[in-house]
């Protein structure tokens, strides 16, 4: 874009987005300039940035950094603002941006932003799927997929992007204004980059702070704590609630998904399970609604869609049981609003990294629990905890292979088989996504 022709850029951080970004400005037109504190170490991104003229300087920030004079600075979300080139930075009053700001900047086509505690990844996918299936011309992008910059930067103008946008890359925002947003939730998280409360939700707020009146925003409005924040936007507001039919915005009961009062989507018909992902459901719905996706379209997707990998994703069902792997679950919140998802026996798979947390926070949702299977460091402290809740069926297997034959084993048809780990993974696993995967394979093999 020629906004950047002949600019002065510093890019801090060389991960993944620090290099996109770097490499789309410099294409742009742009000096560019990459700084990393991180000692040169011959990483490949480095050496290919240099190649297309992209002066690296890895190992430090040198003090006199920002005598040059930037026009602007494009951070990485993962550097704090206590970092003394960006306090420095801040006095000079050069901007300070992450990497969707240029991705805004840049892109033709317009934005769905979604933010919040929880929920982002399953709200991206499934408004994803619905604007697919409706043929709307989406494009992911964010945490979940590709970076935000390098999907604008081939973006059309017949096209959408779905971005998923944390409070750590929203606090970098100048002119960023997406079409549609989404706020999720609000819960305490991250307090030791944000400072407080009050500046995490602040930094989630700015998603809405360019929105006009012909923009949306989706909110939670079962949490009064986000109205406290979005007082000031310009956006047209559409809540959500799963607390009953209402004449405004999205809402659910027991019978139905209702848009501005009207039903739309009968419950029976949704295959995702849990009451968290009601919500995700409805704030999708809504912006899928908002940017001309049929209702067929949502409705086949909210019909078919089993979850995302490793957050409740329904695997299989063989020989009557149904399979959950939930190996994103990597503390007691996440476990307690899994199992409260099901009614039905469940056969809990648990365990892994000790942290020496308690799992106290679990026990009213365990009534439904009929067998817990150990897993990991902690398998035996959980094999305990569930006793002293009166489960009938104890196990420790210490691997995630034995547990799913011993869970099969202890199963009637009708059961639930959920792993969900309440622990971190990095005991037995490199991370929760291969030890979701093991649970993938180990159920397939079952079946075989
Ligand atoms: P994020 O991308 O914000 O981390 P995910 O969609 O990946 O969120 O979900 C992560 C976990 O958060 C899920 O496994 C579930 O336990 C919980 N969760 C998801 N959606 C919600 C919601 N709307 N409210 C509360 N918790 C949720």
């Amino acid at each position: 874009a020629a906004q950047f022709l002949g600019k002065k850029a510093l890019v801090l951080g060389l991960a993944k987005s620090g290099h996109a970004a770097a490499s789309l400005l410099s294409a742009c037109g742009a000096s560019v300039t990459l700084n990393d504190s991180a000692p040169e170490d011959g990483n490949p991104l480095a050496e290919e940035l240099r190649t297309q003229g992209v002066q690296v300087i890895r190992g430090g920030h040198p003090d006199n950094i920002l005598d040059c004079g930037f026009d602007f600075i494009v951070k990485n979300p993962g550097i704090p603002y206590t970092n003394p080139v960006i306090l420095q930075a801040e006095q000079l009053g050069i901007p300070i941006w992450t990497e969707i700001e240029l991705a805004y900047l840049i892109s033709e086509a317009p934005i769905i932003a979604i933010t919040g505690s929880n929920g982002k990844t399953t709200t991206t996918t499934l408004l994803y799927h619905m604007l697919n299936i409706g043929d709307r011309n989406p494009l992911i992008a964010g945490n979940i997929g590709t970076v935000a910059s390098t999907v604008a930067s081939k973006a059309s103008a017949d096209e959408v992007i779905v971005l998923e946008a944390s409070s750590f890359q929203l606090m970098g925002v100048d002119e960023f204004k997406p079409h549609i947003a989404i706020w999720t939730n609000l819960y305490e998280a991250h307090l030791d980059y944000h400072g407080s409360a009050d500046a995490y939700a602040e930094a989630k707020a700015q998603i809405t702070k360019n929105q006009t009146e012909t923009d949306f925003l989706i909110y939670n409005a079962d949490q009064p704590v986000i109205k406290r924040y979005i007082g000031n936007t310009k956006a047209t507001l559409v809540p959500f609630t799963t607390k009953g039919r209402s004449a405004e915005g999205i809402s659910a009961d027991s019978e139905s998904i209702y848009w501005l009062g009207e039903p739309i989507i009968p419950r029976k018909k949704i295959t995702l399970p849990g009451a968290h992902n009601l919500e995700n459901i409805l704030s999708a719905t809504a912006a899928a609604l908002l940017y001309g996706c049929e209702r067929g379209a949502i409705e086949s997707v909210l019909s078919s869609f089993t979850g995302v990998r490793h957050r409740m994703q329904f695997v299989t069902e063989y020989d009557g049981r149904k399979f959950y792997n939930d190996s994103k679950a990597t503390n007691t919140l996440a476990t307690k609003s899994a199992l409260s998802s099901f009614e039905t026996p469940t056969i809990l798979i648990a365990g892994g990294l000790d942290r020496g947390h308690s799992f106290e926070e679990l026990r009213p949702h365990m009534t439904h629990v009929k067998a817990l299977i150990g897993i990991g460091e902690t398998g035996d402290r959980l094999v305990q905890f569930a006793e002293s809740c009166g489960v009938g069926i104890v196990k420790e297997t210490g691997t995630l292979h034995a547990a799913i034959q011993e869970a099969y084993n202890v199963s009637d048809k009708g059961d639930v088989v959920l792993l969900s780990p309440a622990c971190a993974s990095w005991d037995q696993f490199p991370d929760f996504e291969a030890r979701g995967d093991e649970f993938i394979e180990a159920v397939q093999k079952l079946k075989a």
